[in-house]
């Protein structure tokens, strides 16, 4: 099963909670065991499995990344796109998580949460949700 559901942005960097939207899909996709691989469809946003119970953590990733990444840095790509910096910080993260599928839900932690890290927004974003069984 493969779907693609869209969201909006609201911030120039935040990170958003996937986590309902990818367990509806599965839910949706009637595999009890296999895998599950999430997919943001743009190079200016992430992927990542972490926890948002305290909202602080998805602020100081933000901080960090921001500090070892500055938005000015003489980046090349900056002369005609000007957020070098989004791209880097969303090669570094990666676009994609893979997760296993038992008893027809997503595993995870008691704290992990599937979060797309937004690095150049508020803009629409696509996420792509594969379910695969087996
Ligand atoms: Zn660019």
């Amino acid at each position: 099963m493969h779907e693609v559901f869209e969201l909006a942005t609201a911030h120039a960097k935040e990170c958003v909670d996937l986590t309902e939207r990818v367990s509806e899909a599965v839910k949706r996709s009637g595999v009890r065991s296999g895998l599950c691989h999430v997919m943001v469809l743009h190079s200016t946003a992430a992927v990542v499995v972490n926890e948002l119970a305290d909202p602080n953590i998805g602020l100081d990733l933000l901080r960090a990344l921001d500090r070892a990444v500055p938005e000015r840095d003489g980046w090349l790509h900056d002369r005609i796109d000007d957020n070098a910096h989004a791209h880097i910080k969303a090669a570094v993260l990666g676009p994609s998580e893979l997760l296993p599928v038992r008893g027809g839900a997503l595993v995870l932690g008691t704290w992990q949460r599937i979060l797309l890290v937004e690095l150049d927004g508020p803009r629409s974003r696509r996420v792509s949700v594969s379910v695969l069984e087996g």
